[in-house]
């Protein structure tokens, strides 16, 4: 089978070209992404797969995608709002995503900042820059085990960090509306609220949603315990940025650990000249109990080669016409 991979990112070739090797089948590499101006390039291949976030193209678009021979298209991404489902729909194409590649790159993250905010690691950096190499009493720090973390979002992330967290020793809460069971042994499902008022570390694992935009506010915060940790792996606009900043320049938190920021995809994956970038993520930047990294608690080589491996299995299930369990449906 033949399949042009679009909009080839230089971390996903290696693996395309495991996945040709151990299948047969023949893949070619393009950093194009796939739009009206590049739809040509699918001509003589069997099937398709993508990595992109704007629309692809009109209804008429996808038209010429079915008339070019295409019945799929295999997105990379868990994301497929860029797809237009009822015209894929309409021109018998079918659609896959990777929604699960690697939750334990994300959780992984989501300790490794943890243990860096509660170790005071970035504190100590920034005083022994100064030649401050004393113990200073505020810095004293606490050990895991003797901790609460309070999960909000038990799904296939928050599944996967209350597991390394309850490894450790800490006592794990979780909330989420729809309880899962697989995570009971893992964790004690409680309220929001509890969660909040109880959690020495507490970690977003939601969808961004109108009921969950700004779930942690200034009196969110304000009900948390002096000291509490905040991390945030799922998406910056759960956090009401300006009241986060207020709880720890009063230093009423003790820290927090930003994946994602709620106005990131301005520069997402871009260089930009640090004093353009966004006024609250200068002074986010600045704070030695903050750690902001780009969105890149997925990116490891097991996420990338989860994506790219099962996207192309998805091309092949599908113009072979099997079923994937990856088919988004409408
Ligand atoms: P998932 O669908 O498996 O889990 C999400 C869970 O959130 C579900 O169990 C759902 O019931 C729960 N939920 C929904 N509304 C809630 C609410 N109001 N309160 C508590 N729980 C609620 O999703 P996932 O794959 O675990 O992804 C979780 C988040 O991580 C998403 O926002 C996703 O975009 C983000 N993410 C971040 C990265 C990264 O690199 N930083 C990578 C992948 C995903």
């Amino acid at each position: 089978m033949k399949i042009i991979m679009f909009g080839t990112k230089t971390a996903e070739r290696p693996y395309a070209k495991e996945w040709a090797e151990m299948t047969g089948n023949e893949v070619k590499l393009v950093s194009e992404n796939l739009t009206a101006e590049t739809l040509d390039m699918v001509k003589g291949f069997d099937g398709v797969s993508i990595q992109e976030t704007s629309p692809l193209g009109d209804a008429d678009f996808y038209h010429q995608l079915a008339e070019l021979g295409i019945k799929q298209i295999s997105t990379r991404t868990a994301g497929f709002d860029m797809l237009d489902l009822k015209a894929c729909q309409a021109n018998g194409i079918t659609v896959t995503n990777v929604a699960v590649y690697s939750p334990r790159a994300i959780a992984e993250m989501d300790l490794t900042q943890a243990m860096y905010l509660l170790r005071r690691v970035g504190e100590y950096e920034s005083r022994m820059k100064q030649g401050d190499f004393r113990w200073n009493p505020e810095l004293i720090s606490n050990e895991i085990y003797n901790l609460t973390v309070g999960v909000i979002g038990i799904g296939n992330i928050g599944g996967a960090t209350a597991q390394l967290y309850k490894a450790l020793g800490a006592r794990v809460l979780a909330y989420d509306p729809n309880k899962n069971v697989e995570y009971a042994p893992f964790v004690e499902f409680t309220d929001m609220n509890t969660i909040i008022r109880t959690a020495d570390i507490i970690t977003l694992h939601t969808p961004l949603l109108p009921s969950t935009k700004n779930m942690l506010a200034a009196p969110q915060f304000a009900s948390m315990k002096k000291g509490a940790i905040v991390i945030n792996m799922a998406r910056g606009g759960l956090i009401n940025t300006a009241d986060l900043l207020d709880a720890l320049k009063s230093k009423h938190l003790g820290g927090a650990g930003l994946d994602t920021l709620a106005d990131e995809f301005s520069f997402f994956n871009q260089e930009v000249p640090f004093d353009q970038t966004p006024a609250d993520y200068q002074e986010l930047a600045k704070m030695p109990n903050v750690l902001v990294t780009p969105h890149v608690a997925f990116f490891t080589k097991t996420s990338i080669r989860n994506m790219v491996h099962i996207s192309l299995d998805d091309v092949v299930k599908v113009v072979n016409g099997e079923h994937s369990r990856n088919e988004v449906r409408i």
